[in-house]
């Protein structure tokens, strides 16, 4: 497997100014995968140069010879997949089964999709007043500084990259330290179909040191970030300098609530998807199930035995289903989530603990985890981001809506009901960027993805994720208007 240890500016894989590097940990059992060039402030502002001097040719290519870039990296990821594949379950801990048959798989889709999308995008013509014509236009910003987290590193890039190059913009991206080599990998491919040199930059470096500067980096026109709220909060921050735009997408706390009428079985795999996938590592995760009292111990008998089976081991296994969490310290975070659920009094119905297999003692991982706990505790309220669930019970719809609505996030949140007045009247109450009826964490390139209160703003995907990454122009032509005479002599 090829891995690529260095960053790039300017086209070219080179090492950081001071020659620091970082550690890139295996998660399943501790080793070093390999050491690469740590990005510091002095090589986020080379990176921000070469993005700077790309640009203006960039921005002026036809639109359709963008799109053919991105469709022909599409093509090149699906050539690369099994290798992709690999890489992205070696870096993380993804099941070698995810990475195949959703991240690679909904890569290449993502670039193709915004492929396609480059030469759609149209302005607009206003009906003003008689005698003039008013149209706009939509421009990229320029440098786009783009910063995502270690949960889906390889789908996270296509979400960012594809638009913002697409609408003509320059890019700067740093993927988290922790999982960077997904990210070098693309790059890589981007050069071999041929991106011009500058128009994608990858530096790896930490997020107060790199991130830091590149949030607050004059010449960068806008910054979209990934990650959590307190980051997020950085961001906003380091962005006021040159008023530049910032996307976020943030934390969430997801709320899977579950009505007395709902096909329980259904229930039972959606709820154990929400939660279980990707290890719980996700922002949109089921984290919160809210369901009617007079079902709940027959769905949790059934919940229980299906998480109790869920498959735990080496990611690089085709037969495992859930893997390890992706870093040493998140998996003590996590089971220090597990050490406060049980200070708060929430009955642990499965898990809490790592697994007792010898074999897995020195990967980061914790079993899937089910307590039963209240509305407000901790567990309810605080995003753990891991396989960690909270089930809480309520008695009237009324009662459902305040609990799902009782956080400060508002991100993804789904319903089983087989009422369709319940389930759309829920749909529209609920604080939240996405709701699923009868279903969980469907996403796709068309639909807009985001979220409400400390969950962010701005949307990634489809049409609205190309506002994001652009910025309207109003142009007015004197057509044969009679202007009053105004300082007419
Ligand atoms: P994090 O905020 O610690 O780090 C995310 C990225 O920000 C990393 O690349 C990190 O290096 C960088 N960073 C850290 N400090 C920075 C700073 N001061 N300035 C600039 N950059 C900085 O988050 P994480 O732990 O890597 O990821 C988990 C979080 O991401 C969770 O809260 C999860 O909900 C969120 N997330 C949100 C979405 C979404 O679409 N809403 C998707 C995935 C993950």
């Amino acid at each position: 497997m090829h891995i690529q240890n260095k960053m790039l500016i300017n086209g070219e894989w080179v090492d950081a100014l001071d020659g620091a590097t970082i550690d890139v940990v295996n998660p399943h059992d501790g080793s070093l995968i390999t050491k690469l060039a740590e990005a510091k402030e002095a090589d986020v502002d080379r990176a921000v140069a070469a993005a700077k001097a790309a640009y203006p040719s960039w921005g002026a290519l036809q639109a359709s010879e963008r799109g053919h870039l991105l469709l022909k990296l599409a093509d090149k990821i699906e050539e690369c997949a099994e290798e992709l594949a690999q890489l992205e379950s070696l870096d993380t801990g993804h099941p070698i089964r995810d990475t195949r048959n959703l991240d690679v798989k909904r890569t290449a889709f993502c670039f193709r999709y915004f492929g396609g999308m480059a030469d759609k995008l149209e302005g607009t013509t206003i009906p003003v007043e008689e005698g003039f014509l008013n149209y706009t236009s939509r421009e990229p910003i320029g440098v786009v500084g783009q910063i995502v987290p270690w949960n889906f590193p390889l789908m996270f890039t296509s979400w960012k990259m594809a638009p913002a190059l697409a609408a003509g913009n320059t890019v700067v991206i740093k993927p988290s330290e922790i999982t960077p080599l997904s990210t070098l990998r693309i790059a890589e491919l981007m050069l071999e179909v041929g991106f011009p040199p500058g128009v994608v930059n990858v530096i790896v470096g930490y997020g107060h040191t790199a991130g830091a500067r590149l949030s607050e980096h004059e010449d960068v026109g806008k910054i979209a970030f990934t990650g959590s709220t307190a980051t997020g909060q950085r961001i906003v921050q380091a962005s006021a300098g040159n008023l530049k735009k910032v996307q976020l997408e943030l934390g969430g706390k997801g709320a899977n609530i579950i009505f007395e009428d709902a096909d329980i079985q259904k229930a039972v795999g959606g709820a154990a998807w929400a939660i279980f996938h990707n290890q719980g590592q996700a922002c949109i995760a089921g984290s919160r199930i809210i369901i009617h009292e007079s079902i709940a111990d027959e769905f949790l008998d059934k919940f229980v035995a299906l998480a109790s089976s869920i498959r735990l081991g080496d990611p690089s296994n085709p037969e495992t289903e859930m893997g390890p969490l992706t870093s040493k310290l998140h998996q003590e975070r996590v089971l220090e989530y597990c050490e406060i659920a049980r200070q708060e009094g929430g009955e642990i119905l499965l898990g809490g603990k790592k697994p007792s297999d010898p074999s897995l003692a020195n990967g980061c991982y914790v079993e899937p985890t089910i307590v039963r706990g209240k509305a407000t505790d901790r567990i309810a309220q605080e995003e753990v981001f891991g396989p960690f669930v909270t089930v809480i019970t309520f008695k009237d719809d009324e009662e459902a809506l305040a609990i799902a609505n009782g956080t400060e996030y508002g991100l993804g949140s789904g319903l089983w009901t087989k009422d369709i007045s319940r389930a759309h009247k829920f749909a529209r109450e609920i604080h939240a960027g996405m709701v699923w009826i009868n279903c969980y964490k469907r996403v796709h390139p068309a639909s807009p993805f985001g979220g409400m209160g400390k969950s962010g703003y701005g949307r990634e995907m489809g049409f609205e994720v190309m506002r994001e990454y652009t910025q309207v122009k109003s142009v007015w032509v004197n057509i044969d208007a009679k202007i009053p005479p105004f300082y007419q002599r």
